[in-house]
C-alpha cells in the first residue's frame, strides 16, 4: 500500500513540475485560472464495512501576496452536532418531513485524519515527513496544519493526507442508505484565503456553508464491481482489481467540490444535448429501476435546461452532466458536474412533474451560480441560492408560462387542489413578511435561525434583488453584464462586494444604496393603487379623427398611488387594455416625493404628500387594468393591492377538504372563495373542545397569511346531528404574532339514533392567541402558543350510566380561560421524542338547575421516547407516557367523562362521568414494518411505518368527592400506520385501538383516530 502510493505521488510532483494543468477538453468553457488547489485522490469505498478510505494529495498554492505558515482545511465529517442545535436539527428534518433519526447524526465524528505528510514546501521535497495539525476550537471540522516555513505569494505546499470516513447509516452528505452510499462533500477541502487570512467556514448541517476555491481534481476510485458510480468527473478508463474491486480512473475534474455517489441498485438512463456552442453534453441519471418515470422526465429537463443557461451565462463546461438519485431529506442538491435529487422526488405521484421541472431546473441552474461562480455560501448564500431562484422562475416563465401548475391533473379532475409555482415561491416569504421577521437577503447562516428564515432571506428575497438589478439595467445590459461577470469569475470566487463593484464599473453608477437596502437591510416597500378615474378627453387635445373609421376616444386616466413602507423604491405604473397585452403602457413613478413630467401620453406624476403621488395620463382608451409594479419586480409587502382590479378567485368543486384551505393551494395576492361538498374538521384538540369530523357542504374563504374561515351545514359524525357552523382565523392580527379566531355551531336536526333529546349542542368559542413558536405542520397549531378564550357550550357529553346520587348533569356552561401549549413532539406526526404540557385554567357559569359560579383546571402532561438502545430494531421502539389532571367546582357536577378515544381507552363517555380525574397512559409502539414504499393512488398516499401499539390505561373520576367505580384498568392494542401525503409534502399517523377495563364488566371499545392518543 505504501509502495504504491509513494509510486503515484512522483508521478503527481512530475505533474507539478511540469506545471501542466488538467483542461476540460474544449475551446469553449472558460480558462482555468492559475494557481487552484490542486487534489490527488485514490478512494476506496467499502459499502460491506461502510467505509470511504482516502489517500488525498493537496497542492496549495498562495495566491496572495501575503505569506502564512498554515493551511487550513475544511473536513466536514469531522462534524459533531452541538448538544444545544438538536432540537433545532430535528425540527428541520420535521420541516423536510424525515424522521429525525433517520437523518441525525448524534454521534458525529465520521471523519478520521490519520496522518499529514509534507511532500512538497516552496519547490523543494518535503520527504514525507509527518506534520502537526489540530482541529480548531470552536469549529470541529476545520483542521489547521502548522507549516515549518511560511508560504509566500505564488509558492505552494504539497501535502498527503491519510484517512478514512465512515459511512453512518443516515440520510445526508455522506453515509449509507438503503443500499446507496454517497460521499459530497466530504473530502478535505482547502480553505479559503485571500489577504485577510484564512476564512474556514463552520459546518451547518442545514444548509451549504462552503466557501472555497474550486479545485482541479484527478481521482481514481475502488469501489465493488457491480456498484454503478456516479462522479463530479468523467470516466477515463477503468479495470477489475484481484480483490474483485473496481478500479475507475477519473479524467482530469475542476469544480467546486468532487462528489461521489454508488449503488448496487442504479440503472443508468443516458441522453444527450446539444448546446449553443455546438458541444454535445452526455446527460446521465442513476436511479432506480422503478424510478424510470421520473428518471427519463429529469433526464428531459435538465436537456432543455442546459442550453437555455448556456446562452444566458456562458456554456456548460463539462462534457457530462450527471443526476442520481440519493437519500438526503431535503430535495436536490447541487454539487460540481452532477446533481443530487432525494428519492422521495423520485417517488412523487406523477402528476407532479411541475415540481420537478422546478427544482430540477433550480439545481441545474447552481452549475452556474455554486460551481462555476463560488460564493462565500456561509454568508452569502444568495449570491448562489438568489440567483440560482431568480434564473429559474425566469426560465420557467419563458418555458412554461407565468405561475404554471405543479401538478399534472388527469382531464376531469382539474378542480382538484393545485400548486401554482407563484403560490409556492411566494407563500412563505408572506408569512415572513407578515410575523414581522422576514431577513435580509445577506447574513451568516445561524442569523437566519432555521431554513425558513434562510429561504425568506436568501432566496426569495435574495431573488429579488437580481431581478430588480435586471429591471434597473434592462434585458439586453443585464446578461452583458452577468455573461461578463461568469466569465470573469469562473471557477473563481465572486463575493456581495466584488458583485456591487463590477455592477458599479459597468455602469458608472453607485449601487452601495441598492446593496445596503435590498440585500444587507430587511425594510420593504409596499406600493398601492388608492383610486383609478378616468374620462374621456377633451376634443381640443385630440388629433382629429380620419372621418367613417370608428376609434375608440382617448382617456384622460388619474392613478393615486400611495408607498406605505420604509423603502421609498421607483417602478412604474402598467396600464392593460387587453388581456395578456403586457402593460404597453408604462409611466415611471416614485420616489414618492418627486415629480415626473414626460411628453408622451401627457403624463404627470405630481407628490401628493407622504408616500403619495397623482399620476395623470392621456391613453388611447380606457385600460381594463391599472398596476403598480405590474411584473412583481420589487420587494412588495403586500402585492394584493398593486392592482386595480383585484378580483378574488373563485372555485365550485365537487369535493373540498382542508387541502384547500392552505397557503400552497390559494394565489397569494387576492381572495380566494371556494365551496362545495365537503369533508372536514380539525386533528387536534383544542382546550375549549375538539371538533369533530364533519361531512356536509363547505363555503370557504380564504387569504394567505391573513385569514381562513367558511360557514358549513354537516353532519358532526361525533353526535350525529346536522349543524350549521361558522368558523374562522384572522392570522397576524391586530399584531404580527397574534392570531384571532372562531367556531360556532347550530344544531339544525337530529340526533340520529339516539333517544335522549332533552339537550340541543350548541356551542361557540371566540379566541385570541399568541404564538411564541410556530412550527410547519400543515394541519396542527404552532410549537408554542398562548390562547384567551371564552366559550359557550350546552353538554356534549352522553347521559352517563353510573349515576351516583346528588350528582347533576349540567345543561350547559359558559366559561373563559387562558390556556398554554407546548407541544415539542419531534417530528410532530409520529414523534421519535419530545415533550407535551397543556395548561388550561377557566371561570364562568354553568347551569346544574340554577346557574352557578364555576372554575375548571386542567394539566396534562406526556413524553415520549425512542428507546435509547444502538440496536437495529429497538432504537425504533418508542415508549410514551403521560399524565392528565382534570378538575371542576362545583363537584357535584358531571363535567367530564373519564372514557375517550384520546384519554382513558376502557371507557366509552357515557360509562363514569365526574368532577375531577386523574388518568395516567402508558404505551409501547413496536414497529411491525420501517422505512417502507407501500404507496396507493399514483404514489399520493403510501404507507412509510407501521406500529403495534400496545398500552395500558389507568385512571379513576370522581363526583361529589366519591369515587365513580374506583380506579379503573385496562388494557389494550392498537395499530398505527405512519403516513406520507404526496411524498414529501405532509406526513400523519392514522390509529386504530381496542382497548378493554380488565376490573369492570364493561365492553371491549374500538377507536379510530388521526395522530397518536397522545
Ligand atoms: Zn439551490
Amino acid at each position: 500500500m505504501k509502495s504504491r502510493i509513494r509510486g503515484e505521488v512522483v508521478a503527481w510532483l512530475g505533474l507539478l513540475v511540469t506545471g501542466t494543468v488538467p483542461g476540460t477538453g474544449s475551446a469553449a468553457v472558460p480558462p482555468i485560472p492559475a494557481g487552484l488547489p490542486k487534489y490527488d485522490l485514490q478512494l476506496t469505498i467499502d459499502p460491506k464495512s461502510h467505509t470511504a478510505d482516502f489517500q488525498l494529495l493537496v497542492t496549495w498554492t498562495n495566491r496572495t501576496s501575503v505569506p502564512t505558515q498554515s493551511l487550513v482545511l475544511n473536513f466536514y465529517p469531522h462534524y459533531e452536532i452541538p448538544p444545544e442545535n438538536r432540537l433545532l436539527l430535528a425540527k428541520t428534518l420535521e420541516l423536510l418531513r424525515l424522521h429525525p433519526s433517520y437523518g441525525m447524526d448524534v454521534r458525529g465524528k465520521h471523519g478520521i485524519l490519520r496522518a499529514i505528510n509534507l511532500l512538497q514546501l516552496r519547490g523543494r521535497p518535503g520527504h514525507g515527513g509527518l506534520l502537526p495539525y489540530h482541529y480548531q476550537r470552536g469549529n470541529s471540522a476545520a483542521i489547521v496544519v502548522d507549516l515549518p516555513e511560511a508560504i509566500a505569494g505564488g509558492e505552494s505546499v504539497t501535502l498527503e493526507l491519510l484517512g478514512n470516513i465512515r459511512l453512518a447509516n443516515k440520510q445526508g452528505r455522506w453515509g449509507h442508505w438503503d443500499g446507496v452510499t454517497y460521499l459530497t462533500n466530504a473530502l478535505p477541502v482547502v480553505a479559503y484565503y485571500d489577504r485577510d487570512g484564512w476564512h474556514e467556514t463552520p459546518f451547518v448541517p442545514w444548509h451549504q456553508p462552503f466557501w472555497n476555491e474550486a479545485g482541479i481534481y484527478t481521482a481514481t476510485i475502488r469501489l465493488p464491481r457491480d456498484h454503478l458510480l456516479a462522479c463530479s468527473a468523467t470516466v477515463d478508463s477503468e479495470s477489475i482489481g484481484v480483490d474483485g474491486f473496481r478500479e475507475v480512473r477519473m479524467k482530469p475534474f475542476v469544480g467546486r467540490d468532487f462528489a461521489v455517489v454508488c449503488s448496487q441498485r442504479f440503472q443508468l438512463f443516458e441522453s444527450a444535448v446539444k448546446l449553443p456552442d455546438e458541444r454535445t453534453v452526455q446527460l446521465r441519471c442513476l436511479a432506480f429501476p422503478e424510478h424510470a418515470y421520473y428518471a427519463k422526465e429529469i433526464l428531459r429537463i435538465a436537456s432543455e435546461a442546459l442550453p437555455v443557461y448556456s446562452r444566458w451565462f456562458g456554456a456548460y463546461p463539462y462534457d457530462q452532466f450527471t443526476i442520481v438519485e440519493s437519500f438526503f431529506g431535503w430535495n436536490g442538491n447541487e454539487c460540481s458536474g452532477m446533481i443530487l435529487i432525494d428519492e422521495r422526488v423520485f417517488g412523487m405521484p406523477h402528476t407532479a412533474v411541475g415540481y420537478a421541472e422546478y427544482l430540477v431546473s433550480h439545481e441545474t441552474c447552481h452549475q452556474w451560480w455554486y460551481n462555476l461562480v463560488g460564493t462565500n455560501g456561509y454568508s452569502e448564500t444568495f449570491m448562489d441560492e438568489g440567483a440560482a431562484t431568480y434564473f429559474t422562475h425566469r426560465f420557467l416563465d419563458r418555458k412554461l408560462g407565468k405561475n404554471n401548475a405543479f401538478l399534472n391533473w388527469p382531464r376531469g379532475l382539474a378542480w382538484l387542489p393545485n400548486i401554482q409555482r407563484e403560490n409556492y415561491r411566494y407563500a412563505s416569504y408572506q408569512g415572513a413578511i407578515r410575523r414581522g421577521d422576514a431577513p435580509a437577503a445577506a447574513g451568516d447562516l445561524p442569523e437566519f435561525g432555521h431554513l425558513i428564515g434562510l429561504f425568506s432571506g436568501a432566496y426569495d428575497r435574495g431573488s429579488k434583488v437580481f431581478g430588480m438589478i435586471e429591471h434597473r439595467l434592462g434585458e439586453a445590459a443585464f446578461f452583458d453584464f452577468i455573461q461578463g461577470v461568469v466569465k470573469k469569475y469562473s471557477f473563481e470566487v465572486l463575493t456581495a462586494a466584488t458583485f456591487r463593484q463590477e455592477l458599479e464599473s459597468y455602469t458608472g453608477q453607485p449601487w452601495v444604496d441598492f446593496f445596503e437596502r435590498w440585500v444587507y437591510g430587511k425594510d420593504l416597500t409596499d406600493w398601492a393603487i388608492v383610486s383609478v378615474t378616468s374620462h374621456r378627453q377633451l376634443p381640443s387635445a385630440v388629433r382629429a379623427e380620419p372621418a367613417g373609421i370608428p376609434r375608440p376616444h382617448p382617456r384622460r386616466v388619474e392613478v393615486v398611488l400611495e408607498q406605505k413602507r420604509e423603502l421609498d423604491e421607483a417602478t412604474v405604473v402598467g396600464f392593460q387594455f387587453a388581456e395578456g397585452d403586457g402593460y404597453p403602457v408604462r409611466i415611471p413613478v416614485g420616489p414618492s416625493h418627486q415629480e415626473i413630467r414626460l411628453a408622451e401620453y401627457q403624463a404627470e406624476v405630481v407628490p401628493l404628500g407622504p408616500g403619495k403621488v397623482r399620476v395623470q395620463a392621456t391613453l388611447p382608451e380606457e385600460p381594463i387594468q391599472v398596476a403598480v409594479d405590474p411584473e412583481g419586480v420589487l420587494i412588495d409587502a403586500n402585492p394584493g393591492n398593486n392592482r386595480w382590479k383585484n378580483p378574488p378567485r373563485v372555485q365550485l368543486v365537487p369535493f373540498y377538504s382542508m387541502l384547500n384551505e392552505t397557503d400552497l393551494t390559494n394565489d397569494y395576492d387576492r381572495w380566494n372563495f371556494g365551496a362545495g361538498p365537503w369533508l372536514g374538521g380539525a386533528l387536534y384538540p383544542d382546550p375549549w373542545y375538539t371538533r369533530s369530523t364533519m361531512i356536509g357542504v363547505r363555503a370557504g374563504a380564504y387569504r394567505t397569511q391573513v385569514f381562513t374561515g367558511g360557514v358549513y351545514v354537516a353532519a358532526r359524525t361525533d353526535y350525529r346531528d346536522l349543524v350549521f357552523g361558522v368558523d374562522g382565523l384572522l392570522d397576524h392580527w391586530p399584531w404580527p404574532r397574534t392570531q384571532v379566531g372562531w367556531n360556532f355551531e347550530r344544531r339544525l336536526a337530529g340526533p340520529i339514533g339516539i333517544a335522549e333529546k332533552d339537550h340541543s349542542p350548541n356551542r361557540a368559542v371566540v379566541f385570541g392567541r399568541y404564538v411564541f413558536e410556530y412550527g410547519s405542520s400543515l394541519y396542527l397549531p404552532p410549537i408554542s402558543y398562548a390562547d384567551l378564550y371564552s366559550t359557550y357550550q350546552d353538554n356534549f357529553l352522553p347521559v352517563t350510566r353510573t349515576n351516583v346520587p346528588g350528582v347533576i348533569r349540567p345543561n350547559s356552561f359558559w366559561v373563559t380561560g387562558l390556556h398554554y401549549r407546548l407541544n415539542l413532539y419531534t417530528p410532530y406526526w409520529d414523534p421519535e421524542r419530545g415533550i407535551w404540557l397543556d395548561l388550561a385554567y377557566a371561570g364562568g357559569v354553568a347551569d346544574l338547575e340554577s346557574t352557578v359560579g364555576t372554575h375548571q383546571l386542567r394539566g396534562e402532561f406526556a413524553a415520549v421516547r425512542a428507546l435509547p438502545i444502538e440496536h437495529p430494531y429497538l432504537s425504533a421502539v418508542k415508549a410514551a407516557g403521560r399524565l392528565v389532571l382534570w378538575g371542576a367546582v362545583p363537584d357535584r357536577g358531571q363535567f367530564f367523562a373519564l372514557g375517550g378515544g384520546t384519554l382513558y381507552r376502557g371507557f366509552d363517555l357515557a360509562e363514569r362521568q365526574g368532577s375531577f380525574l386523574w388518568v395516567v397512559n402508558s404505551e409501547i409502539r413496536w414497529p411491525l414494518a420501517m422505512n417502507v414504499r407501500w404507496d396507493a393512488l399514483d404514489h399520493f398516499v403510501g404507507v412509510r411505518d407501521l406500529y403495534l401499539a400496545s398500552f395500558y390505561d389507568v385512571g379513576a373520576i370522581y363526583a361529589h368527592g366519591k369515587s365513580v367505580g374506583g380506579v379503573a384498568h385496562a388494557l389494550g392494542m392498537g395499530l398505527r400506520a405512519d403516513l406520507a401525503i404526496f411524498s414529501f409534502i405532509e406526513r400523519a399517523v392514522v390509529r386504530f385501538d381496542v382497548g378493554k377495563t380488565i376490573n369492570a364488566a364493561t365492553p371491549i371499545q374500538f377507536w379510530f383516530g388521526i395522530q397518536h392518543a397522545f
